[in-house]
């Protein structure tokens, strides 16, 4: 593996979401100028506030379905709604975001030269019918239903991205996200972590969409920035794309469990309809991650929930619940 040392200049789009906003933290703790876009649909300022004051670290506001011109020379792309209820309130504009934000930000990394990351996700793998899910399982996607302008939308931008790559030969790396959790999830979003937590915190009762015994594996944000930052820096050859998430597999019900344990609340278990195409089971393969990276995730289930409740109810106690 080759590192790319020195200080660069790294956009980072959709840096003031959850993932992001962790990315441009780490990115500029190395030392690096960051430019963080975002058009605010999901992210808030609040996220990337620590930032504000530091000169290597610039805000823009700028959706990404427009050109952007800058010079820089690494890009992470990571705009677009992840929650499903978000992706879901404008699906048009989730798969603009998804494919026309890939063709600017691919049009950009092939003007400036700029090696490019995708955040793809484990929703190119649609309901999977192999489990556990490696990179070379092209998955099983219903192409007209409510999750598709997510999951469409991200294959059509990994397509994009082999096709730069194979056409252009840009510098890609792209990576398939499995769930991930952590402190700036947004309180409302939607998903599950968030919910449960939220919900166990106010005495609230747990929403449980279905039986519960669909499974997810659950990775802390720590761990999946760590997988970005060494994926970023390893050799051209490496393109992905790269499953990243963390293997232990939890069954909804087991998740809201382990919750109400690690807070103590005395909410009840609340059972309601499935989302329809809600994938029964999801869990990543890794071994190409721990191969070419010497990757894998640190952090149980019960060790990040911690720190995620922590956050949660410090927005509680002062109030700070972003619309
Ligand atoms: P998030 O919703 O917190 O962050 C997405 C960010 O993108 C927000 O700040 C939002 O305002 C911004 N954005 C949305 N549309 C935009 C547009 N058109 N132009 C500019 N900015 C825009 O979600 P997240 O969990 O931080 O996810 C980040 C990326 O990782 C997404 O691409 C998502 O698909 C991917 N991903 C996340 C997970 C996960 O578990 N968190 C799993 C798989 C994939
Ligand atoms: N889920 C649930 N209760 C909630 C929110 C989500 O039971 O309040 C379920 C949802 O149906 C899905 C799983 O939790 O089976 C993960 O949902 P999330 O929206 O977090 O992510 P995704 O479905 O995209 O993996």
């Amino acid at each position: 593996m080759e590192p790319r040392l020195g200080r660069k200049r790294i956009l980072v789009t959709g840096g003031s979401g959850f993932l992001g906003s962790h990315l441009c933290d780490r990115l500029i703790a190395q030392g690096h100028d960051v430019l963080c876009v975002d058009n605010f649909f999901t992210g808030s300022k609040d996220n990337v506030r620590q930032l504000l004051d530091n000169p290597r670290f610039e805000l823009m506001r700028h959706d990404v379905t427009f050109p952007l011109y800058v010079e820089v020379d690494e890009i992470y792309n990571l705009a677009c709604p992840a929650s499903p209820i978000h992706y879901q309130f404008d699906p048009v504009q989730t798969t603009k975001t998804s494919v026309h934000g890939a063709i600017n930000m691919l049009g950009l990394a092939k003007r400036v030269k700029a090696r490019i990351f995708q955040a793809s996700t484990s929703e190119v793998y649609g309901d999977p019918q192999e489990h556990p899910q490696t990179e070379d399982y092209w998955g099983h996607v219903n192409p007209t239903g409510f999750r598709s302008c997510y999951d469409e939308g991200k294959r059509c931008a990994e397509t994009l991205f082999f096709d730069y790559w194979r056409q252009h030969q840009l510098s890609i790396k792209v990576v398939r996200i499995f769930n991930t959790y952590g402190p700036r999830m947004h309180p409302n979003d939607g998903r599950v972590v968030s919910n449960f937590v939220v919900q166990a915190l106010r005495g609230d009762p747990i929403t449980i969409f279905g039986d519960g015994e669909q499974s997810r594996s659950f990775c802390y944000v720590d761990d999946l920035i760590e997988g970005f930052v060494r994926f970023m820096v390893s050799d051209d050859a490496a393109t992905g794309p790269l499953n990243l998430g963390n293997p232990g597999e939890f069954t909804i019900r087991e998740l809201a469990e382990l919750v109400i344990d690690l807070t103590g609340s005395s909410s009840k278990l609340k059972t309601e309809p499935l989302p329809s195409d809600d994938p029964r089971q999801r869990q990543p393969d890794i071994s190409r991650a721990k191969k070419l990276l010497g990757w894998e995730p640190a952090t149980s289930l019960r060790d990040g929930l911690k720190p995620t409740i922590e956050y949660f109810d410090q927005l509680l106690k002062v109030g700070n619940i972003p619309g």
